[in-house]
């Protein structure tokens, strides 16, 4: 189905940050399939990892114990606040886990009328259904019938106007410590913790989406512990792979003890191949050094972005984000300079709020950081000719 616009390229190989198209073109990689790559391509322990458990079992179903899900799992409590995970392959099933996780959380405590969630605006939360109708973005639920009824939106940042709607049918707040798809937008930490202060006040769950912020992208392992501010429920998918399809919904035991046998279920989440490489990328960026360097190089594109805008501001109006999720607010179409981008050879990838984003492999070097910022400059200085 025509469902995508698609940029006319075609990339058939990929090897760290480099991508190789079908006409043998190499390309640098700061978009990582929307911060998914997180290991680049090609890794050598992903592939290990994933062939071993290919020569061993793909699939058995959740109707049986999956080691591979107890190692992960634990591995993730281990990490976090967390004490268990449902595993998914996606990141609208993470959430879509969530949602049901909150609501039985409060029906399982005898009080059955509080199911509503407040997310907030700007937001993104997943294509199905109920995550389409949790973010709220009227342009994605055009088309498709009454959005699914439960969700309140306040605007991101507007801690009294959360407070306002927090209500006593609200089951949980939902929200993104930096909204990739909105356009980077970081939530002050004070927001965060004036949430955190609501929840603990009205009894709701703080549920953080970090689909896109987790697994090392802000130089955290994940983006509320920069903040401060521990959730009941955290969200994962895109980068928790590494490029293989997994989610995974954590909570603390008080979060999910409505979920019960029954209560929910997935033929293919946490299946063995998933799990593999899930371990092996939670093996890798928790090792010693790997997150230090992570802030250092995001650091470092940070203040070449900074410079970008000082010497192009024609083009580039602001630079927002942290660590390796850095976003380039423009004053054209965003579309129109991810274009000019990829043309010079970077690939990039637009966002919300005029916001062309970075969202380069976590294993990037300070030499392709400063290769990207070269074909940026180059790029602003070419479209101040043609303007
Ligand atoms: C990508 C994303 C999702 C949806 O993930 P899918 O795997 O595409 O379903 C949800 N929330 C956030 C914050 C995301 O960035």
């Amino acid at each position: 189905m025509p469902t995508y616009a698609r940029a006319p390229v075609a990339f058939v190989r990929g090897a760290g940050c480099r991508l190789w198209d079908r006409e043998g073109r190499v390309h640098l990689d700061f978009a990582a399939g929307i911060a998914v790559n997180v290991l680049g391509h090609a890794h050598p322990r992903l592939v290990r990892a994933l062939t071993a458990q290919a020569e061993t079992l793909w699939h058995c179903s959740n109707l049986f114990e999956v080691p591979g899900q107890e190692d992960v799992a634990g591995r993730l409590a281990a990490l976090s606040f967390a004490d268990v995970a449902f595993f998914g392959n996606s990141g609208a099933e993470a959430n879509e886990c969530a949602i049901k996780l909150a609501r039985r959380h409060h029906a399982a405590a005898g009080r059955p009328e509080r199911w509503r969630i407040l997310a907030f605006e700007g937001s993104f939360h997943g294509r199905t259904l109920g995550t389409l109708a949790a973010a709220g973005n009227p342009k994605n639920l055009h088309g498709f019938g009454p959005a699914a009824p439960g969700f309140d939106h306040a605007p991101f940042g507007a801690l009294a106007a959360a407070e306002r709607l927090v209500g006593p049918e609200t089951a949980a707040i939902l929200v993104e410590p930096v909204q990739g798809d909105g356009g980077v937008r970081v939530a002050d930490p004070a927001f965060l913790a004036g949430l955190r202060a609501l929840c603990d006040r009205t009894g709701a769950l703080l549920m953080m989406d970090e689909i896109q912020t987790g697994i090392g992208r802000t130089g955290r392992l994940f983006a509320h512990e920069g903040a401060g501010v521990r959730p009941d429920v955290m969200t994962l998918a895109k980068a928790l792979g590494g490029g293989f399809p997994v989610g995974a919904c954590l909570a603390t035991r008080h979060a999910a003890a409505g979920m019960t046998a029954g209560s929910h279920a997935s033929t293919f989440g946490g299946n063995p191949l998933a799990m593999a490489v899930a371990a092996e990328v939670l093996a890798t960026v928790t090792a010693p050094g790997f997150l230090e360097t992570v802030r250092a190089t995001g650091d470092r594109l940070a203040a070449g972005l900074d410079a970008l805008v000082a010497a192009r501001p024609h083009l580039f109006e602001a630079r927002r984000g942290m660590g390796l999720m850095q976003g380039l607010r423009c004053r054209t179409d965003p579309a129109v300079v991810v274009a000019a981008f990829r043309d010079a050879g970077l690939v990039t990838a637009p966002a919300q709020d005029r916001v062309v984003r970075l969202l380069p492999p976590l294993i990037v070097s300070d030499a392709e950081v400063d290769e990207a910022l070269a074909i940026m400059d180059g790029v602003g200085a070419r479209m101040r000719l043609a303007a």
